[in-house]
């Protein structure tokens, strides 16, 4: 049983007002179990559609998971449907009735015919538990094929997958080990990490697969190693892993989903560093990212929004002439802003960016998209011009996160 579906049931999800996370979800916990997903399909709340979903899905694979219509309201048919599919006749069970009776008691809530529905499950079905909601999963057996229905709310779905299906699948995958492990990189772009990772990709062994996910300038590269023996799988994709380090050791910031402002902000931690920002192109987007981080009090002291040259200068205390010889986007100003907030807020590390986020203020020679990032520290001042895009959204964060990674590299540097 190494292969799945997923039916995802509502009609919210067909006209975008809920996005569909619990599929998502799902199919990372049955790859990091080694079953792989065949395919995810979404369709509305009626029983027509669903028989067809269910026929088909079972048609091709051995196990597929349902989430949605189980709500005790009319729109929700999915528990109706499965008992006309599996030929089965709703019964109350009473584990279900006491369990709802007791969370509505607990809430001061009258039981009514809609809660009491809950209580219905089909007759030859198992009965899944569900402690972080009143409508309980469902498991059908047909013909060595299993169907596991789960609500759609996605605390429920994830409770009943934790306690149920995952020990379910997991001893019934056989054995075959799936192994994801993802490098984090920034400072480059798709077409010439791929052409870096030419010799690499060409000596992966068979077992191994690399996948290149780019997202906001980072770029996630996923290696994913199958095989029957655990072990093997693990030192063959551990491997692999090192040789990527000596491969492009300058664009790996960390591993597993880390994002640049915790890998920037341990490094500040762990070395007892602080920092600040001055911000012009972004706004204030570098303070917002570092202050995401949970503890970030402890090395983020504040940030000078210096939109305006004004600000620039009567706060930061830019040189006016700096500004007018060599305007707000240049070398010296950013330097000058980075030095100014270093001194106003007594930090270890500053930074600060200032640059032509667009669509409007470009010049020949200073496009849209040109961005000075400086970052002041104990051993000086390096400044770096950028050349982004033509996009606003993608200028701004753009600059905040190759800010972040500038200051990183200057704490692993010093
Ligand atoms: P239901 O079990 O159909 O009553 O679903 C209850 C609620 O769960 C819906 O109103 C949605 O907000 C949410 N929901 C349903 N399906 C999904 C899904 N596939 N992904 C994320 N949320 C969902
Ligand atoms: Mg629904």
């Amino acid at each position: 049983m190494n292969i799945a579906e997923i039916i995802t049931i509502g009609d919210e999800l067909l006209i975008g007002q809920t996005v569909d996370t619990n599929s998502a979800w799902i199919g990372m916990q049955l790859s990091m179990r080694g079953i792989r997903v065949n395919r995810i399909t979404s369709i509305s709340d009626r029983r027509e559609e669903i028989i067809t979903a269910l026929d088909e899905a079972l048609g091709r694979v051995p196990l597929v998971l349902v989430t949605g219509g189980l709500g005790p309201t009319s729109d929700d048919v999915t528990k109706q449907t499965l008992a006309e599919y599996f030929g089965s006749s709703l019964v109350i069970d009473r584990e279900v009735l006491a369990e709802v009776t007791e969370r509505l008691a607990r809430r001061n809530l009258e039981m009514n015919e809609n809660n009491r529905r809950q209580a219905l499950v089909p007759d030859n079905c198992v009965v899944l538990a569900n402690r972080a909601g009143t409508a309980p999963g469902m498991l059908f057996e047909k013909e060595g094929r299993i169907i596991i229905s789960m609500p759609g709310v996605p605390s429920e779905m994830k409770y009943i997958m934790q306690e149920h299906v995952l020990p379910l699948v997991a001893a019934r995958a056989g054995g075959r080990t799936i192994i994801h492990r993802n490098i984090m990189t920034y400072g480059t772009f798709e077409a010439k990490l791929a052409e870096r990772l030419q010799v690499f990709e060409a000596e992966l062994p068979a077992t191994v697969k690399l996948a290149y996910l780019p997202a906001y300038g980072v770029i996630k590269l996923r290696l994913t190693g199958t095989g029957d023996d655990g072990v093997a799988v693990h030192r063959t994709v551990e491997e692999q892993v090192r040789k990527l380090y000596s491969v492009i050791p300058d664009v790996i910031y960390g591993e597993d989903e880390v994002t640049l402002e915790e890998v920037a902000g341990k490094l500040l931690l762990d070395n007892n560093l602080t920092v600040s920002t001055a911000e012009s192109c972004t706004g204030g987007r570098i303070a917002s990212l570092i202050t995401s981080v949970p503890g970030s009090s402890s090395w983020f002291r504040g940030s000078v929004v210096a939109y305006d040259n004004i600000i620039k200068t009567g706060v930061l205390g830019v040189d006016p002439a700096v500004i007018s010889r060599f305007g707000a986007v240049s070398e010296e100003t950013a330097r000058a802003m980075a030095e100014g907030v270093r001194r106003l807020t007594a930090t270890d590390y500053a930074i600060a960016v200032t640059g032509i986020a667009g669509p409007t203020g470009g010049t020949p020679e200073k496009p849209v998209g040109t961005v000075w990032i400086a970052i002041a520290s104990p051993a000086g001042i390096i400044a770096e011009k950028h050349r982004f895009a033509d996009d606003r959204a993608i200028n701004i964060s753009r600059s905040a996160y190759t800010a972040l990674n500038l200051l990183r590299k200057q704490i692993i540097n010093r």
